[in-house]
């Protein structure tokens, strides 16, 4: 019998939306069922706004001394942690990442409702400069129901970057998790519960984004919605919003430039692009997918660069040595397979990978091997378009007027690394980047305390830090007549 998980509305756990297709969750790593999911549709939407609506303004939440508002957040991050073996699982189980990873995230989403709770109990209200006889004060208000929408690859960590600062600043919150992986979400919501939550301030509701998603979206006492996706559906959103006068925090795709000097570590700089390219089997936003090697040194990197993903362990995510597993959806990895074969039959060469693996223990499962391509320019579709798979195109530079250009010759503008050992070439061309986060000399640090977001089609408004509770939040003026 395959298990049937329920969705969470006001405090309940309920069966599916009649006439909604329920979501079936398939290990990406084996091609086995996991269990099946309750789906909500517009129906439920609208109850879930309803809860929302109603409980946020009880006095209960609306009037909650912020300290004790910061006391559940604490609770939260202490249940994920003391959930931490079932949450790990259920993302591995759902996307095929490598067991240490999901363990690590879990401990990320946990220390996402700490860092919250903190800024939750110091973050005040401000007295303005008085230009009269008046006191005038800024204080910060919840904006009432907020949508969080995530994506599949790394929901845990999403989920709480939303939700968490969401909550501390007064809101209610309707999450609707990807349909590949819904079930983190719901194990949230029943730790948010348990913490002592009020019934309908978190409500999860797994479905279909064109359904449940644009019907939240879409909803009028919907007042803020925060989602992480591809940038077709945040355009979509957007518009959504647009009509109806709403904010929205949009963080999107990338094409991030990972940039290699002649003057760099060469050592460093090499592992720091396998990782940045390869963990999470590439399926990250700030993957770093264009490498833009000095020519110098380039086929010096190319030869280090190949023979470490030819190393890289390929495995079932459970596996003890798994570097590498599956990407999340079988889908998914025909489509990078497809975008690949396309660059190839354009005359982008395959140094290595560009394949599954031969490897009998893993023909059932939606692997792809690390790829590095070479031959192309970066105008090309594959230099281009966000692959969102373990594939890396490398190309030469020239100089860092030349590297400037392409680097920033992309609809994108999430993520860039620069490998230097000069300061002040890494300022000039960090200050030159259009990108939301540049790394010198290091990649893929991430950080709760650091604003993350992106430029250009990378989306809009800025998540994490103290702006990240901010943006959940409306600015009201307020003068006392002296
Ligand atoms: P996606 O856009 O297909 O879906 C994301 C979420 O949006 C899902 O929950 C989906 O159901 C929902 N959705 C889709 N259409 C909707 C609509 N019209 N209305 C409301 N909800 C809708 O993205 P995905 O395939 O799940 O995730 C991969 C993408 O996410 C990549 O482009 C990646 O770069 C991006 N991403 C960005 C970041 C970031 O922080 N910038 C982080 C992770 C992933």
């Amino acid at each position: 019998m395959v298990e049937i998980k329920k969705l969470l509305i006001d405090g309940a756990w309920m069966d599916g939306e009649p006439g909604v297709q329920r979501l079936v969750s398939t290990n990406p790593a084996t091609g086995a069922v996991n269990h099946e999911v309750a789906a909500a549709g517009a129906q439920f939407a609208a109850a879930a706004v309803a809860s929302a609506h109603k409980a946020c303004r009880q006095p209960g939440w609306r009037d909650m001394l912020p300290a004790d508002r910061a006391r559940i957040l604490y609770r939260i991050a202490e249940g994920i942690e003391s959930h931490s073996e079932e949450m790990s699982r259920l993302q591995m189980l759902e996307n095929g990442k490598v067991w240490k990873e999901c363990v690590a995230q879990v401990r990320s989403a946990a220390a996402t409702f700490r860092y919250y709770a903190g800024v939750c109990e110091t973050l005040g209200s401000e007295v303005t400069p008085a230009r009269g006889n008046y006191l005038s004060m800024a204080v910060y208000e919840a904006y009432g129901v907020v949508v969080a929408i995530t994506p599949w690859n790394s929901p845990m960590t999403m989920e709480a970057q939303k939700i968490a600062p969401a909550l501390a600043a007064g809101n209610a919150v309707i999450l609707k998790p990807s349909e590949v992986t819904p079930s983190t979400g719901l194990l949230l919501g029943r730790i948010a519960l348990e913490a002592g939550l009020p019934p309908g301030i978190l409500n999860v509701l797994p479905g279909w984004g064109h359904e449940v998603g644009a019907a939240l979206v879409a909803h009028p006492q919907v007042r803020l919605v925060s989602f992480t996706g591809g940038t077709e559906s945040g355009r979509r959103i957007a518009q959504v919003a647009a009509a109806k006068l709403m904010p929205v925090a949009l963080e999107l795709g990338g094409k991030s430039p990972h940039i290699v000097f002649d003057d760099a570590d060469l050592d460093l700089a090499v592992e720091s692009i396998a990782g940045g390219i390869f963990e999470g089997s590439g399926q990250s936003c700030v993957a770093g997918s264009r490498a833009f090697v000095q020519r110098g040194v380039y086929d010096e990197v190319l030869r280090q660069l190949v023979a470490r993903a030819r190393a890289i362990a390929v495995n079932l995510p459970d596996q003890a040595n798994a570097q590498m597993g599956p990407m999340a959806s079988f889908a998914h990895r025909d489509k990078v397979a497809s975008m690949v074969a396309e660059a190839i039959a354009q005359g982008a060469t395959a140094e290595c990978g560009a394949s599954a693996p031969q490897d009998a223990a893993l023909a059932a499962g939606a692997f792809y091997l690390p790829t590095i391509l070479t031959g192309m320019r970066n105008d090309d579709a594959i230099a281009q378009q966000e692959i969102f798979g373990p594939v890396l195109c490398l190309m030469p530079f020239d100089d860092e007027a030349d590297l400037v250009e392409q680097a920033n010759a992309s609809v994108f503008g999430l993520a860039s690394g620069i490998w230097t050992g000069s300061y002040q070439r890494a300022w000039r061309v960090a200050r030159a980047l259009e990108a939301g986060t540049v790394w010198i000399n290091t990649y893929k640090q991430l950080s709760i305390a650091t604003p993350f977001g992106g430029f250009k089609d990378s989306g809009i408004g800025r998540e994490k830090g103290i702006q990240g509770l901010r943006l959940y939040q409306q600015a009201k003026g307020i003068f006392f007549g002296m």
